[in-house]
């Protein structure tokens, strides 16, 4: 087979897979270029239910479901919400077993996979990017694309050397590390448990059903200076809150890893070039509270998909039409929600988190107060300013 592709990706988690499959439909040739498809990717696996829309084969593996979460603040006041009895649940999922099946949705629809590749440089004629470089253990390959699409996540080397973007600063992460554990657990299988920290940083505990569940926790901006990973890691597990939900000392890790990801919102000035586009975390599409990325950068694959379809139709591929994919409604929707996610980020850490604490205090014991609270978590809503003085007030 030879070498040329109308798109060439590099980097097949959920965004390079998404764009892939969506193209490949369309009848392009697309070359998805992966590291390796045995790499577990370091992640909760919490995905909301909204995934369902855009990989409906998920539901075929019979995932996890989840119907409800438990938010404790830093000092452990806890809310809870049930979405119990709705149609909708959200579900947890193994990476592995999560990125095989979207890929594979890609590979059906007519992507070229390209396993084993690790993506290292750009092919450049007349400074203008024509192809991705990759190395192998057969030597170096060449995949040139009319259109390139950069997906492959925090580690990117391209999205540096493409000069969308500049290297990331340690303040503009997360760094969380996890693991799938297998034992006992002492907590509702279809409950998520989130534990904010009194520093910039939380935790989690993700059921996955069959005894085994995702725990992790992280730091994120400069919170990540003034605390080691390991430490944090170590000590979440001896914490007697968490204790309790891990009764016996039965557990053995099947897997853990550490990793970065993006917090401070989508990287809107190095979204795209003349016949270039950055997707998934690479761009930042991960939610500043949360961490939830896996959806984000879903959406921001086919966005970018969707101006890459009409860039080949129209056979015109420079910045100007490419602009589109910022210009998605759907990415222009994420990038504004991102942004109030970041001042809400700074006011819940407030005061060693005293804020965040006290708006579970004052759901607890008032509805109306409990409805914006879970809106502002669950349903991205955004609270009044007189909402943010009340709780500042009870300081
Ligand atoms: C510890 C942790 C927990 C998280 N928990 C959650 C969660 O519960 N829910 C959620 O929604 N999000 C979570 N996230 C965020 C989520 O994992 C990411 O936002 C999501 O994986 C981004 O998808 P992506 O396709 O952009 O990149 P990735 O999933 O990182 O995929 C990039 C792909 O590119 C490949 N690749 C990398 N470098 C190269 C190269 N040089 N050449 C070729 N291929 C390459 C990789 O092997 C990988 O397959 C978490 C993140 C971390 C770090």
């Amino acid at each position: 087979m030879n070498n040329m592709f109308d798109i060439v990706i590099s980097g097949a988690g959920p965004a390079g897979s998404k764009c892939a499959e969506l193209l490949a439909n369309k009848g392009f040739k697309v070359a998805l270029i992966e590291r390796d498809t045995n790499w577990r990717k370091p992640c909760g696996g919490g995905v909301s239910a909204r995934i369902l829309k855009y990989f409906p084969q998920l539901k075929k593996a019979n995932p996890h479901k989840i119907d409800s979460i438990l938010m404790y603040s830093g000092d452990y006041n806890k809310l809870k919400y049930t979405w119990k009895g709705s149609r909708e649940y959200s579900i947890n999922m193994d990476r592995l077993e999560f990125d095989n099946i979207v890929r594979n949705v890609a590979i059906d629809a007519g992507t070229y996979l390209f396993d084993n590749n690790l993506s290292y440089e750009f092919i450049w004629k007349n400074r203008q990017s024509i192809g991705i470089k990759t190395k192998t253990s057969s030597g170096t390959k060449e995949y040139f694309g009319k259109i390139l699409i950069i997906a492959d996540g925090m580690s990117s080397k391209l999205a540096t050397k493409s000069g969308l973007r500049k290297k990331w600063k340690i303040e503009e992460l997360g760094i969380a590390k996890c693991a799938i554990i297998e034992g006992d657990l002492s907590l509702e299988h279809k409950c998520i448990h989130v534990f904010f920290r009194p520093y910039k940083g939380y935790g989690w505990i993700f059921p996955l059903g069959n005894n085994r569940f995702n725990i992790g926790c992280g730091t994120f901006e400069e919170d990540n200076l003034n605390y080691n990973l390991n430490t944090i890691y170590n000590e979440f597990f001896k914490d007697p809150y968490i204790k309790e939900l891990l009764p016996t000392r039965d557990y053995k890790a099947i897997w853990s890893a550490s990793y970065p990801l993006p917090v401070l919102g989508v990287k809107k000035k190095s979204l795209y070039n003349d016949n270039i586009m950055l997707i998934g975390d690479t761009a930042g599409f991960t939610s500043p509270i949360s961490g939830e990325g896996i959806h984000p950068g879903v959406v921001s694959g086919q966005a970018a998909a969707e101006a890459a379809i009409y860039a080949l139709e129209e056979d015109k591929i420079s910045k100007e039409v490419l602009k589109q994919y910022k210009l998605n409604s759907n990415v222009r929707k994420i990038i504004k929600n991102f942004k109030l996610k970041r001042s809400m980020v700074e006011f819940f850490y407030e005061n060693s988190g005293r804020n965040l604490s006290n708006m579970f205090k004052l759901a607890n014991q008032n509805d109306e107060y409990r409805e914006i609270v879970v809106n502002m978590f669950l349903f991205n809503s955004v609270p009044s300013k007189e909402f943010f003085s009340e709780i500042r007030k009870l300081n």
